[in-house]
């Protein structure tokens, strides 16, 4: 019987998940997840081989249509990725082809892998006198081109012009002749090129740090036995080393030979975590591969090429550095696990702490999860014994961690004259005393712009955004009124436009204004602000932050671009301006995010030989959150927030599935959330509970209306397979759009 080789390809863009069974002709290598094109109906389509299989050629291979060619000359996935594809897909109800998709760095994604190409030029024959002799006086540039090329190799025209000043048309001579040849190349393009990194040795570690190394070692031996293991988490207070015990279970997983993926929660925003790994192999730097966004799409695919080709062994990256092919992988680690940036907030909606789990399960290699802070989640799954904890109690050298001071801002209210302030007495007492002894500040306020809002005193007129329903921030240096949802920006009025009163007033503190007010108290001082609006050039926020370790400046303000992952020997005092933005948000994760933010800030101050000391300035002063984070007392929190929780079925007891609809007609979005909201309570199964549908919290956001349900289950495929099967036979007006977001991290 002569066999013939099928193919089961995954169609691009397909709504639904659309699959198609081709022949591939004789002499074409196809693998699972090789991108190609293939025939569908009278066109043609992308899309990627997810298996590969033998036909029976005289049956079967007949009534198959062949594939019409590959688009790439190897395949992206692995199979372990392939899998990892399938589970995401079911689990956040993500057709499976958006999922792969996802996976591949941009220039991946469509019709050819796009790749930078330079021209080359070498020598095309031997080079020897008589050739030589060949040149006249007046064609030295020539012969000294084929000179240094003969010498050198090839070289990049680039390389070569830079070299010689030699015009294009001596070269082309030289094409002419048949004597060099010029060739277009790949280039791959390194973000780290120009950068020198000392090698840094491994410190001898303390006590705790040993017992977590090995406690990574011991799961990875275990593995190799056969026998099962569970993620670690790894919980360990600010400054107690866990770097360093991750950069230990690296060297010791590539001396196995394996690869290891390392995800950060935005490396952007901490240049110094990349640092520190670059630093630790900088031997072998060419196998380290960095992706995050600060990278051009470019230089990711080189980085991601880099990864694919088995050249680069150990990945360090934000959320999709998860999906890094890597082959024979031996380790994730899950650096402040905490962190709601790993959560994408478009489809698929994938976090990627989990899927880290669910890839180290699949692929059978320790994952570790490190946070001072765990998530709540996290935290659960060790009291239930699906994960195991590693804790690290100490700071490194027994340091101190800090002494918070709470202030409670309604008497400083009382006692100022002039209204509101931001300053508390005691903070500017302590920023006094730090500039006096040549220390160094940070103080952290978690919004930008000049003033929260413009209020009207007079008639309680405050400025909205035309386009969302929410208010618009003051921006000073520009003199706008900014809404941070959609952008939208316009001149502040100086009259109000409903009472036309002409006392309009600034209402609230955003880090312009601060600094503002810092530069008057502090005369003598040396203030940087740090955010999205003071940051926006390449390099800056890394330049700012080389400048404050050296202390050439003294008082760093910022919002959350500075309050995590720093690492400044410098810093005895850390202020926190007004710990309650973010306190009360219709959040279920609002007390639980205002937890973990003010421990990491405080984590800032006294991470050398001098003492830290934290002021927290709040207007209430007696909420659990700030309570707890005063006594540095993350397992406290735990249980109080834990059993609050547990009484309202919140996760983590819990699955929630947000399902919004946005239209830019009010009705519509309503309308269809009713009619969805009627079919998925048809069938509703016993255990999962769902609201009506009501006006999100963002009721209107960029001119679209939005309306949400939110589903509720202790099990969450159960709760993913009943909105997919409602959601199969519905459709909605082509101006409504649905989506369901499974685990949110955010309600609005
Ligand atoms: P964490 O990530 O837990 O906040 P880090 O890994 O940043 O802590 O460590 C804090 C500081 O202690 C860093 O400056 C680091 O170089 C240093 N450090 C870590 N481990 C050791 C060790 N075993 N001996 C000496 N210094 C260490
Ligand atoms: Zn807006």
């Amino acid at each position: 019987m002569p066999e013939a080789r099928a193919v089961k390809v995954l169609i691009d863009g397909a709504t639904g998940d659309l699959s198609f069974t081709y022949l591939v002709p004789e002499g074409t290598e196809v693998s699972p997840g090789q991108r190609v094109r293939v025939p569908l109906r009278n066109r043609s389509a992308l899309g990627t081989v997810t298996e590969v299989s033998r036909v029976d050629a005289d049956n079967a291979g007949y009534r198959l249509k062949p594939i019409l060619g590959t688009v790439s000359e190897d395949s992206f996935l692995t199979v372990g990725l392939m899998k990892l594809a399938e589970w995401i897909s079911v689990f956040y109800l993500a057709p499976i082809e958006t999922v792969i998709r996802s996976m591949l760095p941009k220039p991946s994604r469509g019709e050819e892998e796009k790749r930078k190409t330079a021209k080359f030029v070498e020598v095309a024959r031997t080079v020897d006198d008589a050739l030589l002799a060949t040149f006249n006086s007046r064609q030295n540039k020539q012969k000294d081109a084929l000179l240094l090329l003969s010498k050198q190799g090839p070289l990049s025209l680039q390389e070569l012009t830079g070299a010689l000043d030699i015009p294009r048309s001596s070269l082309k001579a030289l094409e002419d002749r048949g004597i060099v040849r010029v060739t277009d190349r790949i280039v791959t393009r390194d973000p780290l090129e120009d950068v020198d990194y000392v090698e840094s040795a491994p410190l001898v570690l303390n006590e705790e740090q040993a017992i977590v190394l090995e406690t990574i070692l011991a799961s990875g031996r275990e593995l190799e036995k056969g026998e099962k293991i569970r993620p670690i988490l790894l919980y360990g207070v600010t400054g107690s080393g866990k770097t360093e015990v991750y950069l230990q279970a690296i060297q010791s997983t590539i001396e196995k030979g394996k690869g290891a993926i390392v995800l950060v929660p935005e490396i952007a925003l901490t240049p110094q975590t990349a640092d520190r790994f670059k630093q630790r192999f900088a031997k072998i730097k060419d196998q380290v591969a960095i992706l995050h966004s600060g990278l051009s799409e470019g230089e990711r695919h080189d980085e991601w090429r880099k990864v694919l080709e088995q050249k680069a062994r150990i990945v360090i990256g934000a959320r999709s550095a998860i999906f890094s092919p890597i082959k024979n992988l031996g380790l994730i680690v899950v650096d402040e696990e905490h962190e709601n940036s790993y959560k994408q907030d478009t489809v698929p909606r994938y976090q990627a702490r989990d899927i880290a789990v669910v890839r180290g399960h699949l692929e059978g290699c320790p994952v570790v999860l490190g946070s001072a802070t765990p998530s709540l989640e996290s935290w659960n799954n060790v009291r239930e014994g699906k994960y195991e904890l590693a804790t690290m109690r100490l700071r490194i050298d027994n340091r101190k961690l800090p002494l918070i001071r709470i202030v409670d801002m309604r008497n400083e209210g009382r006692k100022s004259q002039s209204g509101p302030t931001i300053l508390s007495t005691k903070l500017r007492t302590a920023m006094e005393q730090r500039l006096a002894n040549g220390e160094q500040t940070i103080l952290f306020l978690n919004r930008r712009g000049f003033a929260r809002n413009i209020l009207c005193p007079e008639c309680g007129y405050v400025a909205n955004c035309r386009h969302c329903s929410t208010t618009m921030t003051l921006h000073r240096k520009d003199d706008r009124l900014v809404c941070h949802i959609c952008g939208f920006s316009q001149l502040p009025p100086s009259r109000c436009p409903e009472c036309s009163g002409r006392s309009i007033v600034n209402a609230g503190y955003g880090t312009e204004r601060v600094e503002e007010i810092l530069r008057q108290v502090f005369t003598e001082a040396t203030i940087c602000r740090v955010d999205t609006d003071s940051m926006r050039k390449k390099n800056q926020l890394r330049d700012t932050l080389n400048a404050f370790r050296s202390r050439k400046i003294d008082i760093l303000l910022g919002t959350q671009m500075i309050a995590k992952g720093l690492d400044f020997p410098n810093v005895t005092l850390v202020g926190v301006l007004n710990a309650d933005v973010g306190l009360h948000i219709p959040d279920i994760r609002a007390g639980e995010r205002t937890f973990q933010l003010l421990t990491q800030v405080a984590g800032r101050a006294g991470r050398g030989e001098l003492e830290g000391e934290v002021v927290v300035q709040t207007y209430t002063p007696h909420h659990p959150s700030i309570q707890f984070a005063r006594h540095h007392d993350f397992e406290g929190f735990a249980e109080y927030e834990l059993a609050l929780r547990k009484r309202f079925s919140h996760p983590p007891y819990a699955h929630l599935a947000l399902i919004t609809s946005r239209s830019a007609h009010l009705e519509r979005a309503e309308f269809s959330l009713k009619t969805l909201h009627a079919r998925l309570k048809r069938s509703l199964p016993e255990e999962i509970t769902l609201t009506e549908p009501l006006p999100s919290p963002l009721v209107k956001s960029h001119d679209q209306w939005r309306f949400q349900i939110v589903l509720k289950s202790p099990g969450a495929r159960r709760l993913a397979a009943h909105i997919r099967t409602v959601m199969k036979d519905l459709t909605f007006p082509d101006d409504v759009v649905v989506t369901v977001d499974i685990d949110p991290y955010s309600m609005s």
